[in-house]
């Protein structure tokens, strides 16, 4: 028996987990893989928390109310009102989290990373931050080799570097925390329900049910359980149930996991849901094993449909252009898959982020990516019109030249710049020139458990079911279907599996 439950290990999972056992509640985390970290692990570790003391110490001008007005102009949707009080909530305890965190030994940083919209309250440069990195000889070995590797080693069946930085460092060091005051990990176990005390209005969730290879056991919980396992995004079933456009071999969460059983256990007693956030998207860099790579930052090259045609501005931030792409899901098609154009300035790497890239001769002997030398013989090769690609190159390379693209703006925002080092996108002009094949990528879906600003889960009348708490990807998005700047997942879950503990501990 312990006092609290914690379902998952990323970054929500695990803030709530070290704060909660840090705080004298006796807690375990349940995952179901043999590694601790989930989709976490994964990232760049950058959190949307602003307001907090390291932006002061770092000197920029982010501040609570700097962030409630970029909320403001960001979060505006006709389709989609968000909860103030979460929102609140969100900017309200960003700062006291980070502090927290900082005194209990998990130190930040400033992370430069331009934000998503060009909008009031905007900071240059952005307002995110990240934890420190860590040597691996500085944790504790048991630690050490439970940290999901970064994905690209990870994918490859190879284990994690000698330095943790990024999101590797926030689990790390989350775990470390959280083994050091006593907490219990319990790997290789995935929870399949929840269990129930009391009947009528008395009902609490009293723990939760999972499976070992020698059957189902329970793990009970005085206070309560949180679920913070992520969302559902490899689970085609329940994707397609939510209209979740994209698919379960191009999502970026670690093979496997993530399939949705800890939102259906809350639903499945009477927990209400909300899926309109649907998912954090980005364009993915199709892999020959059929994988997609989360993908950013383009330098150079241009983006096409499968009419030869552009689309949008591929320096988008990646969320925001994963959601053009998917458009195609609706009805525009022809943009999934898409060829990004490219040219050989760059050494035939592809001018752009791409975790993991992979290895462009494999990518060619795939077809994933395709070589030619003119821009008409590429589009033969990939199967779009050839007048149309060439008159897109031409008309790009145009815009390259005089400074402004008159078609989708590229180069306008600071985001947009921001991996050009300042400089205006390159022209496609030196053969050989290459087409790599990108389908819709996402860091994970976003819609699930409905909860309050204190992380309780809620049914449809709006009531708390005493004893659940959700965060991180298995609850709903404060942000809804936006994606206001670096770290923004992260950010959110980890405040809200925070405020989760306080009303545990209140
Ligand atoms: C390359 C990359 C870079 C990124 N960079 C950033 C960034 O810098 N900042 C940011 O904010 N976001 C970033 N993201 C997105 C972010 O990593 C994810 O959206 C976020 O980590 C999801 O957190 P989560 O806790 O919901 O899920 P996860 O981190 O995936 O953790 C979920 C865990 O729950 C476990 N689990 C699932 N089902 C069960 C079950 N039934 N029982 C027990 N355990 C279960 C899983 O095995 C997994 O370990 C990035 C993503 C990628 C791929």
């Amino acid at each position: 028996m312990y006092d609290v439950v914690v379902v998952g290990s990323g970054g929500g999972a695990m803030t709530g987990a070290f704060l909660a056992q840090r705080a004298g509640l006796s807690t375990v985390v349940v995952e179901k893989t043999p590694l601790v970290g989930g989709t976490s692990a994964y990232s760049g570790g950058a959190c949307w928390l602003p307001g907090s003391q390291v932006q002061q110490r770092a000197g920029i001008s982010d501040s609570t109310d700097g962030a409630r007005a970029y909320l403001e102009a960001v979060l505006a949707d006709p389709d989609w009102t968000p909860d103030q009080e979460r929102v609140e909530a969100f900017l309200t305890h960003s700062p006291e989290l980070v502090a927290e965190l900082e005194e209990a030994g998990i130190p930040f940083e400033w992370l430069p990373f331009s934000e998503y919209y060009d909008a009031p309250g905007r900071v240059a440069m952005g307002r995110s931050i990240q934890p420190t990195s860590i040597k691996r000889g500085d944790l504790t070995p048991e630690v050490a080799a439970l940290v999901r590797p970064p994905v690209e080693r990870d994918r490859a069946g190879e284990g994690g570097r000698n330095t943790l930085s990024g999101g590797q460092a926030l689990i790390a060091r989350l775990l470390e925390g959280f083994v050091g005051a006593g907490g219990t990990v319990l790997t290789d176990l995935p929870m399949t329900g929840l269990v129930l005390d009391g009947d009528g209005t008395d009902t609490r969730v009293a723990g939760v049910a999972a499976m070992t290879p020698e059957g189902p056991v329970e793990i009970r919980a005085r206070r309560g359980v949180l679920i913070a396992a992520g969302g559902f995004e490899g689970n085609a079933e329940e994707r397609a149930s939510h209209g979740v456009p994209g698919d379960v071999s191009w999502t970026m969460a670690p093979r496997g996991t993530n399939t949705g059983e800890p939102i259906a256990a809350g639903v499945a007693i009477g927990a209400a849901a909300d899926y309109r956030g649907v998912g954090w998207f980005c364009p993915g860099l199709e892999q020959p094993d059929g994988g997609g790579s989360f993908t950013l930052g383009f330098r150079s090259g241009l983006m096409v449909d499968a009419t030869g045609n552009r689309y949008a501005n591929e320096a988008l931030p990646y969320d925001r252009f994963g959601r053009i792409m998917a458009e195609a899901a609706q009805g525009s098609a022809g943009r999934i898959p898409s060829w990004f154009v490219f040219d050989s300035r760059e050494g035939g790497r592809l001018p752009a982020i791409a975790m993991p890239e992979g290895d462009p001769a494999e990518h060619l002997a795939a077809g994933t990516w395709v070589q030619a030398d003119t821009i008409g013989e590429l589009a033969e090769r990939i199967g779009v019109p050839a007048d149309a690609l060439v008159a897109s190159v031409e008309r790009f390379n145009g815009f390259c030249a005089s400074g402004v693209d008159e078609d989708f703006g590229r180069g306008q925002d600071e985001y947009d710049s921001f991996f050009t080092g300042g400089a205006a996108p390159a022209p496609c002009d030196q053969a050989p020139f290459y087409a790599a094949r990108f389908v819709l990528s996402d860091l994970g879906t976003k819609g699930g458990l409905v909860t309050d600003s204190a992380g309780r889960v809620l049914r449809e009348d709006g009531s708390a079911i005493a004893g659940l708490y959700a965060s991180s990807n298995s609850a709903a998005s404060v942000f809804g279907p936006r994606y206001p700047g670096p770290g923004a997942p992260l950010g959110s879950a980890m405040v809200f599996a925070s405020l989760a503990v306080r009303d545990l501990l209140a």
